[in-house]
């Protein structure tokens, strides 16, 4: 689960990591009363999105009066913000961050993610913060030191040093930023955080280093016992299909591809994704039906896939163990009638049952193609694309 910047910071300052003053604003006096109580005349006013690259997209503006940062956030308030990460149609902005704007000298960039190479929580940070980290680790990978925190013991203070010094800090920044890379280490393992970054994290006026920017994501499965950052969640910020999902004990994650999966246990679904990948096309979705596939989750399923309009093709792959395969059958006729099925749909069924299971698929009248194993059921998916891009 992501939060957005101002709540990441609340949490960091809590830790005591420094962070400009600020509060957030739904409406642009809101915001005037914001300024008003930060006092001084230099603000910066931030759109809060799920989303980076605000800085590029018009979504970071600088104000020198409290009436310029009205009038900012009363253009930002509302407005659906495009950034690289937003995709074309932009992101609608609810609120805004107003903060104390600071004198940057230096921006650095610093990270903290599950590093599944190492099997650890890793440190990163490179002293050209503020642009796209990505880029630089794409062209200059050696320009990101990286110190990989042993889980016994936890991120050492000689590890910060050695991140401190290799990025070619004066000792007076270094100390505050081992200081500081130390507390974001307790911050992330304490709050179970699957990725935190800090960028820029800044070197202001008069030497200080303090986190300018802060992004970060939670561990779903850990958030049962972090009960003040579950309600940090921001629904008008999630796929609607992923909620719906949800709602339905169904795990779903979306994706960019266009052949639909429905299948039952995660390591199926996993495996596949991967054929569909082998045989040149791209899944449009991870869905585990479950244990229990039955003819109502089924259909649910069937209308969030064909929710999302990239979807060609349809690929259900499921094994009957626990449920059987005539059951499931019987689900998928259900839920095809009741759905109005408007793509090729491909079915393999395998387990207990199975001959029964694909006689009441050959035996329906609706347009559904069987598959044996999931070689063939992956490539007639792909070819039943292939053919309509054609
Ligand atoms: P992002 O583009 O979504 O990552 O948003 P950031 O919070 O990182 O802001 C983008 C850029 O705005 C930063 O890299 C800074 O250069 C600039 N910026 C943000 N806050 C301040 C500030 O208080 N003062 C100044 N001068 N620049 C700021
Ligand atoms: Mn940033």
């Amino acid at each position: 689960m992501n939060v957005h910047e101002y709540q990441a910071k609340d949490i960091l300052q809590s830790f005591g990591v420094p962070v400009p003053r600020g509060d957030v604003a739904s409406t642009a006096d809101e915001a005037a009363d914001v300024a008003r109580a930060l006092g001084g005349d230099k603000f910066v006013v931030k759109a809060q999105i799920h989303a980076g690259g605000r800085g590029k997209g018009g979504g970071v503006k600088l104000a020198d009066s409290i009436d310029e940062v009205r009038d900012i956030a009363g253009q930002m308030i509302g407005m659906d913000l495009v950034t690289h990460q937003t995709g074309p149609e932009g992101k609608r902005v609810e609120k805004v961050l107003v903060a104390e704007a600071v004198d940057i000298h230096q921006e650095l960039y610093l990270g903290l993610v599950v590093d599944r190479a190492s099997s650890a929580v890793t440190l990163m940070a490179s002293a050209e913060g503020g642009v796209e980290i990505e880029t630089i680790a794409a062209e200059r990978p050696e320009a990101i030191l990286k110190e990989a925190a042993d889980p016994a013991v936890g991120l050492l203070p000689f590890q910060a040093n050695r991140v401190a010094y290799g990025l070619g800090l004066e000792t007076a920044v270094a100390r505050q930023f081992v200081s500081m890379a130390m507390k974001l280490y307790k911050t992330f393992t304490e709050s179970d955080a699957a990725l935190m970054e800090i960028n820029p994290l800044a070197v202001v006026g008069d030497g200080v280093l303090v986190a300018l920017d802060a992004k970060m994501n939670f561990d779903d499965n850990a958030l049962y016992r972090h009960k003040d950052i579950a309600e940090l969640r921001d629904p008008t910020e999630e796929d609607p299909r992923e909620l719906e999902a949800k709602e339905h004990e169904l795990s779903y994650v979306s994706l960019d591809g266009t052949i639909g999966c429905m299948v039952n246990g995660a390591g199926l679904a996993m495996s596949t994704m991967d054929i569909i990948k082998h045989y040149g096309a791209e899944p449009a979705n991870f869905l585990d039906v479950g244990g229990r596939a039955t003819a109502e989750r089924v259909t649910v399923a069937f209308k969030l896939i064909l929710s999302d309009p990239n979807v060609k093709a349809i690929l259900v792959n499921i094994f009957g163990g626990i449920v059987a395969c005539d059951l499931i059958a019987e689900g998928v006729l259900a839920a095809v009638e009741e759905v109005q099925l408007s793509v090729p749909l491909v079915v393999r069924l395998e387990g207990t049952n199975v001959q029964r299971g694909r006689q009441l698929l050959a035996e329906s009248d609706l347009d559904i193609i069987t598959a044996e194993d999931l070689d063939e059921a992956a490539q007639k998916a792909v070819a039943a694309v292939s053919a309509q891009a054609r």
